[in-house]
């Protein structure tokens, strides 16, 4: 069995400039000094003690080792073997693992340059597909920071039915975003990219603002029965304290009536039960609705039925993709139950065709939403439709 650490005597060596990577190591005694040879003289480049690293650079990117390392005093040493550094490095994030790969290849590069030493360049331990993958994220999200300045990003409103009466009661505001080169890139990619990073923030201050607008010149184009419209709220917009003052206060200057702004929480960010249970209150105090989007898909957990009270349920386009077979309407038959039940509205989405339709009619479905209405349009298309 290997022991838990190594002991080395002062002055024993403990690996070679040029020996196969074979592990890493932790100090956890002793000092050893790190060297290599400039022109054909050996060179100190570094002292390291109790809790460094040491040997890492080779195991991470599988290359003979550049440097010789040797006890100066007596030493206690973990060993660290190389498949526990492939395993955080494969789980950790592309853009981090890229970063790592490329500093790692500028030392040796520049280790290279001061030896006189070219062992070539370190065979690529990770795709190559990979590390482009995560640059590619990496441009994507510088375009998306200069897509917000540039105004790039543009607002969709795709109809929501009542069913009852057969019209329009409301809008989803769904985002896109017009790329110069990429042409139309979906909010599926670029939302969960900006949800990544704390850009998701301000792209979310700019739809709410954006949606506020809409409302307004809605209302000054005398709608009679102004229409709502649904606002997509992510999991870090959720985390921020002043979400909800801050909807409010967009309202409040352009004298909107708060329930005709609706926010849409995705099932899988309703974990945190306390979060939501505060955001709910805070809603419905300011008389804002609140629906459940996506239900049915995630986890379909129903523990958070227990205790929040969304206004509306959004029943996912899978169900009612499904609605033709009679397992379909017997599984929609019972949400719409439950949903009515818990005092609920259930909006169907993705609803393509006109029997779909009529069987969420049967079934008392409240609204539908999907291509059968509208396809997701500019809001001046909607304006000269209403
Ligand atoms: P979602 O909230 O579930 O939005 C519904 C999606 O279904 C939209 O996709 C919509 O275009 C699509 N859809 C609507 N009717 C039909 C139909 O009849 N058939 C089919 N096949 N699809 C239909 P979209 O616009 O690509 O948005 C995808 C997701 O991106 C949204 O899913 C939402 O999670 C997210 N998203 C979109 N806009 C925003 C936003 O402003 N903020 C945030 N945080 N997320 C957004
Ligand atoms: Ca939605
Ligand atoms: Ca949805």
């Amino acid at each position: 069995m290997q022991p838990y650490s190594e002991l080395f005597k002062a002055g024993e060596l403990i690996f070679a400039e040029g020996d196969a990577p074979t592990g890493a190591y932790l100090i956890e005694a002793g000092r050893i000094e790190i060297t290599t040879t400039h022109n054909g003289a050996p060179c100190v480049l570094s002292e390291l003690g109790p809790g460094m690293l040491l040997g890492e650079m080779a195991v991470i990117d599988d290359s003979p080792r550049t440097a010789t390392a040797r006890a100066l005093t007596d030493c206690r040493l973990t060993r660290i073997s190389t498949s526990q550094f492939a395993e955080r490095l494969a789980a950790a994030d592309p853009i981090v693992r890229a970063l790592l790969m490329s500093q790692l290849a500028r030392y040796r590069s520049a280790l290279a340059t001061l030896t006189g030493v070219t062992r070539g360049a370190p065979p690529p331990r990770f795709e190559p597909a990979s590390d482009a993958g995560a640059m590619d994220k990496i441009r994507l999200e510088s375009e998306l920071r200069a897509a917000i300045e540039r105004k790039e990003l543009e607002l969709r409103l795709q109809p929501i039915c009542a069913i009852a009466d057969g019209r329009i009661a409301g809008y989803e505001a769904l985002v896109r975003w017009r790329h110069p080169e990429r042409g139309e890139v979906s909010p599926s990619e670029f939302i969960r990219l900006a949800e990544e990073t704390s850009l998701i923030l301000p792209v979310g201050d700019y739809i709410l603002a954006h949606v506020c607008e809409m409302l307004a010149e809605m209302m000054r184009r005398g709608r009679e029965a102004l229409p709502f419209i649904a606002l997509n709220v992510s999991a870090r917009q959720l985390e921020d304290p002043s979400l909800v003052p801050r909807i409010l206060g967009h309202l409040e200057a352009r004298r909107l009536p708060p329930d005709r702004l609706k926010l849409e929480i995705t099932e899988s960010l309703v974990f945190d039960l306390e979060r939501v249970a505060d955001l709910l209150a805070q809603c419905h105090g300011a008389g804002m609705h609140v629906a459940l989007d996506d239900f049915g898909t995630g986890y379909s957990n129903l523990g958070p039925l227990l205790t929040l009270d969304f206004d509306q349920i959004k029943l996912d386009a899978g169900f009612v993709r499904a609605i033709h077979t009679p397992r379909g309407a017997a599984l929609v038959g019972v949400i719409v139950q439950m949903a009515r039940a818990l005092g609920s509205e259930l909006v169907a989405e993705g609803v393509e065709t006109r029997e779909q339709y009529d069987v969420l009619g049967r079934l008392g479905c409240h609204y539908a939403q999907g291509w059968l209405f509208g396809k997701p349009m500019p809001l001046q298309e909607v304006l000269d439709a209403g």
